[in-house]
């Protein structure tokens, strides 16, 4: 997973720690090594530009002033830190304490019913009880589909295969469905956001009132993730998103970045097909661990003894 943007990220980082004199020519390869990485994980090029600019202003003998060492622990704190500030910052978390319904929304094929069977089961590992209601009645696989993943993971799912009524599907439920303390909805796709699909949403909405509304959203449309987003956030109200097939699409880091400009939470990344192939998003760990290091401090002691 963005496995090529950690590399190179690492290299950059390396160069400042590795370096003898933190001069102009070593502060111009780490940004363009900086800006190439970014730019290859399908990150905006004006963020880019940004975080290029803030990393020479940083570097400059002016503005820092300490010495050698401290200038370049500073460097790689400030790197770092625009880099966790680009995704997001603080670790977002979903509260499923008591009683809670999530409602997950996608276009066609973005992962929604795959990622719904995911936090079933990842809740259920986490002592909740969750059931999976299918309410997609537009695509003729789905209800049979949720039916399967359900099965495989243990989780109760109530679906209607003659029903094409979301509506009443959930009201003829709703009793069994109290009986469970997180209850993960299902709905129907479209091609685009287009008016039938808003107002489905918004009676769903109306009938159901879930406590949170998620968007499932594929990794693979990179920077087109942040108008997918703040469309449906406006149309829709969703209180975050849920980044789909991380694992296999170089344009994560921009579907990563796009959607914290909207100030749309990603809450989960998919990272695989399998149902256990969920993770939470924490921006922070994700930065270390694309980076592969442990945390900040290696880096901070390798400045202090150089090789
Ligand atoms: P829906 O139309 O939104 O319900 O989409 P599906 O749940 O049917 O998923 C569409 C395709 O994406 C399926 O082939 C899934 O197996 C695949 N998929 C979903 N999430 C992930 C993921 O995180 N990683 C990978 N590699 N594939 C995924």
């Amino acid at each position: 997973m963005l496995l090529g943007l950690g590399s190179a990220l690492k290299r950059a980082f390396d160069k400042i720690a590795g370096s003898i004199f933190l001069d102009k020519k070593t502060i111009n390869l780490v940004v363009k090594d900086l800006q190439r990485a970014l730019i290859e994980a399908d990150v905006n090029v004006a963020l880019v530009a940004e975080l290029s600019e803030k990393i020479r202003g940083a570097a400059s003998e002016e503005k820092i002033k300490g010495k050698g060492i401290e200038r370049k622990e500073h460097l790689i704190k400030l790197l770092h830190d625009d880099l966790l500030e680009m995704l997001g910052g603080e670790k977002k978390e979903l509260d499923v304490k008591g009683k809670k319904k999530i409602m997950l929304l996608g276009l066609y094929g973005s992962g929604k019913t795959t990622t719904l069977a995911k936090l079933a089961l990842y809740y259920s590992k986490r002592n909740k009880k969750p059931c999976l209601l299918g309410l997609d009645v537009h695509r003729p696989a789905a209800p049979e589909q949720l039916e399967q993943l359900g099965k495989k993971a243990n989780i109760p799912v109530f679906i209607d295969k003659q029903e094409k009524n979301p509506i009443k599907i959930y009201n003829n439920f709703k009793k069994e469905l109290n009986s469970f303390d997180l209850v993960l909805v299902d709905t129907a796709g479209r091609h685009s956001l287009d008016k039938s699909l808003i107002e489905e949403i918004k009676e769903l909405e109306r009938e159901i009132k879930p406590d949170y509304i998620l968007l499932a959203m594929p990794a693979d449309i990179g920077q087109a993730a942040k108008l997918q987003a703040s469309e449906f956030q406006k149309a829709c109200n969703i209180s975050g998103v849920i980044i789909t097939r991380m694992d296999s699409s170089a344009k994560g880091g921009g579907a990563l970045t796009a959607c914290n400009e909207t100030h749309a939470p990603v809450f989960f990344i998919g990272t695989g097909e399998k149902s256990s192939d969920i993770e939470t998003f924490n921006p922070s760990s994700f930065i270390s661990r694309i980076l592969g290091l442990g945390d900040l401090e290696s880096l901070v002691e390798k400045c202090k003894n150089p090789q």
